[in-house]
């Protein structure tokens, strides 16, 4: 029995070395068919020996904004100490043994994106990976509905603590701001030590939150005393659940145009060495949004949570920091550029409320007072069965006040873009232009002219759309016009 498993765990990873080697040669499957493979031959009790040839681990990220940046950066910091492996917009288990396969690594670092419980293995997958971190960015309402079947807001989290439900070794991360992933390491505390992040600046959200925020230990309403990025803040209920004391904060923002400076203070526990380090030191970065700055935190307090040389962080952080560029982010990201005649426009995909609420964020700290007497909106709207999502919108929307809303279907049903508009219209002066998703280079077309032709000195674009083929074609097309 033994023998026999000895020698399928050694035929699944040469297989799975073997299909590493063929998907490096070409087509696009080469993220997660080798672990497919070594998965199909070798099943899920071979995978804990991949893991245990990391000297340190594995660490999971996962959250619903911020993912894919998070994971980039912490990658960027970490393969500055040590040997890593890593994966990123991959979300199966066949990605994270892919990247397992790797071998000679002492750290692997993988994005692990959940949509609700029935779609994704969560606690599964933590029993196989075995992971040392497990790291939450933050949790938003989105996927409201998932292949045609409704995904309460509750299963959601739910599925999202699964994640780390089943450690018992090891640092779960947790963003102190948002009351739910602060709500997923509280009830951690039992088991594992739970390290939080969160922001100690003087910048705040003034919009409304978009939807009430209940406490998710009770189901009140939470009270704020102050926001930084919608639900994230400074919060708490009568029922004594309130935001936990960060471990590793950023304080004393100074926002530039071009650059941010902050500084990194706090005292955080290092896994591989069991001590704790104290750290209080300025870093620059690129000046991206509020929301970039919870990923930029996220991957500080990950890095200095399991680096194995504390005494190279603050010289490492300054150096990846400073050397970042909006190139890290994903290509249907948020960006504000100029185009012909002196217009700003802020382009790029909200596909949930959260997400085009921090676009709004970002546009108008960049922007400044007078953009809400000079603003034109193009929205591209959720699909079928997403009213959540629009709701969402919708508020943000409505608070931002635009002169002129450009409704533009972002998905696949032109009928739900059209029922969203009949909507928006009684609130807003609105348009409706019915663009099918298949010939996308007229919907690209389209709206690169509402742009151009926009009389007002501000345009955002933004709401849902797939990633590449709307959102980086659309902004590559726009740029031409610069
Ligand atoms: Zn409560």
């Amino acid at each position: 029995m033994r023998l026999s498993q000895n020698i399928r765990c050694t035929t699944a990873r040469l297989a799975g070395k073997s299909a590493k080697y063929l998907a490096k040669l070409g087509s696009g499957m080469g993220k997660s068919f080798p672990g497919h493979i070594y998965l199909k031959i070798g099943k899920k009790e071979c995978v804990s020996r991949l893991t245990s040839k990391l000297d340190i681990g594995s660490i999971l990220i996962t959250g619903t904004n911020g993912k894919t940046t998070t994971t980039k950066i912490t990658a960027l910091l970490l393969a500055n100490n040590t040997n890593i492996t890593y994966n990123y917009e991959s979300n199966t288990i066949n990605a994270i043994v892919t990247g397992l396969l790797d071998g000679k690594a002492s750290l692997g670092i993988f994005e692990y994106g959940i949509r609700d419980i029935k779609h994704a293995i969560p606690d599964t997958v933590s029993r196989i990976v075995d992971p040392v971190g497990v790291v939450y960015t933050n949790v938003s309402r989105e996927h409201s509905q998932v292949s045609g079947v409704k995904n309460p807001f509750k299963e959601y989290l739910r599925a999202k603590q699964l994640l780390s439900a089943p450690m018992k070794r090891g640092i779960v991360i947790s963003n102190a701001d948002d009351p739910r992933t602060a709500y997923i390491g509280k009830e951690k505390e039992k088991d594992v030590k739970v390290t939080y992040y969160g922001l100690d600046i003087e910048m705040e959200d003034k919009t409304p939150v978009t939807g009430d925020v209940f406490c998710p230990v009770c189901n009140e309403n939470l009270v704020y005393t102050k926001r930084y990025l919608n639900h994230r803040g400074i919060y708490q209920c009568g029922c004594g659940f309130s935001r936990p004391d960060p471990d590793l904060k950023f304080t004393q923002l100074k926002a530039g145009k071009d650059h941010w400076q902050v500084r990194l203070e706090g005292e955080v526990f290092n896994y591989p060495t069991g001590k704790n380090l104290q750290m209080d030191f300025p870093i620059e970065v690129p000046a991206f949004g509020v929301h970039n700055l919870y990923n930029l935190l996220c991957a500080a307090i990950t890095y200095v949570t399991f680096t194995p040389k504390p005494e190279r962080i603050e010289k490492t952080t300054r150096k990846i920091f400073d050397s970042l560029d909006l190139s890290i982010l994903p290509p249907g990201r948020f960006e504000i550029f100029k185009v012909k005649g002196d217009k700003l426009v802020g382009m790029g995909q909200g596909d949930n409320g959260d997400a085009l609420k921090a676009n709004i964020q970002f546009m108008q700290t960049y922007a400044g007072g007078e953009i809400v007497e000079q603003t034109a909106f193009i929205y591209t709207t959720p699909d079928e069965g997403e009213e959540e999502i629009f709701e969402d919108h919708l508020s943000s929307l409505i608070y931002l006040n635009p002169r002129m809303v450009h409704v533009v279907p972002g998905r696949e049903s032109v009928e739900a873009a059209r029922k969203y508009y009949e909507i928006i219209k009684d609130k807003l002066p609105a348009d409706f232009y019915p663009l099918s998703h298949e010939d996308m280079e007229k919907r690209i077309d389209k709206i690169g002219e509402l742009v151009k032709k926009s009389p007002y000195s501000y345009v955002i674009v933004s709401g849902c759309g797939p990633e590449q083929y709307m959102w980086g074609n659309l902004k590559t097309s726009c740029k031409g016009q610069q």
